[in-house]
């Protein structure tokens, strides 16, 4: 058996890049590719960053319990539904892998009461206005309405930290991907100590 790892955080703090570099350092990362029912942005390819489908499409699949959890983010106004495939979780789990899922507040602690055995990192951007930034360059079409949006969400997400296993402050790069990694060697270590040794 791998080990779960949830990465959470607000929209734009850098998860993606974090896991990146995780994956950089060891092949046995794999990140989940979750379902969503949100637009495909330019940058993005089906598959990829997500399986992009249908309201019905995810319905269906959430009517089967295809999902570990799933929820609506951004509330109703601008809400979209979003899901961690189970079986490709389990298969991956099941070959040894680090199985990163980058999902928001909710999500992670759905994940836990399911899995208690998974590792909860929030992920923190070193300040509000930080994130602003951030979600602002990132330049993928979004309203003011969704931009306010996202940082209520945030602030809210903010504020649910200290349930989580670990805090990293995504400050730079480098320094808070090598926090994530020896957060979770010492993960890997107290579920099994051969794990390590790899
Ligand atoms: P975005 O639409 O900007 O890619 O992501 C919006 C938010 O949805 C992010 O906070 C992201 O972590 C979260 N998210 C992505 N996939 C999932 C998922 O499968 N489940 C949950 N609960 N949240 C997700």
């Amino acid at each position: 058996m791998g080990a779960l790892v949830v990465l959470a955080g607000p929209s734009g703090v850098g998860k993606g890049a974090i896991f990146a570099g995780l994956r950089a350092r060891d092949v046995r990362y794999w990140r989940s590719v979750s379902w969503t029912t949100r637009a495909m942005r330019p940058t993005e390819v089906d598959g990829r960053e997500y399986h992009f489908v249908t309201r019905e499409q995810f319905d269906a699949e959430r009517g089967v319990a295809g999902f570990l959890e799933s929820f609506e983010v951004f509330g109703a106004a601008y809400g979209n539904l979003y899901g961690t495939p189970r079986r490709a979780v389990d298969e991956h789990l099941a070959a040894g892998d680090i199985v990163i899922l980058e999902i928001d507040v909710q999500g992670a602690l759905a994940v836990r009461a399911q899995m208690p055995d998974a590792l909860l990192v929030f992920i923190a951007p070193p300040s509000v206005e930080t994130l602003r930034a951030r979600l602002i360059g990132r330049n993928d079409g979004m309203s003011p309405e969704q931009l306010t949006a996202r940082l209520d969400t945030a602030a809210a997400e903010l504020a649910q930290a200290e349930q989580f296993d670990a805090v990293v402050v995504n400050d730079d790069l480098d320094r808070a991907t090598d926090e994530v990694a020896t957060l979770v060697g010492r993960h890997l270590g107290e579920l099994d100590p051969t794990l390590t040794e790899q």
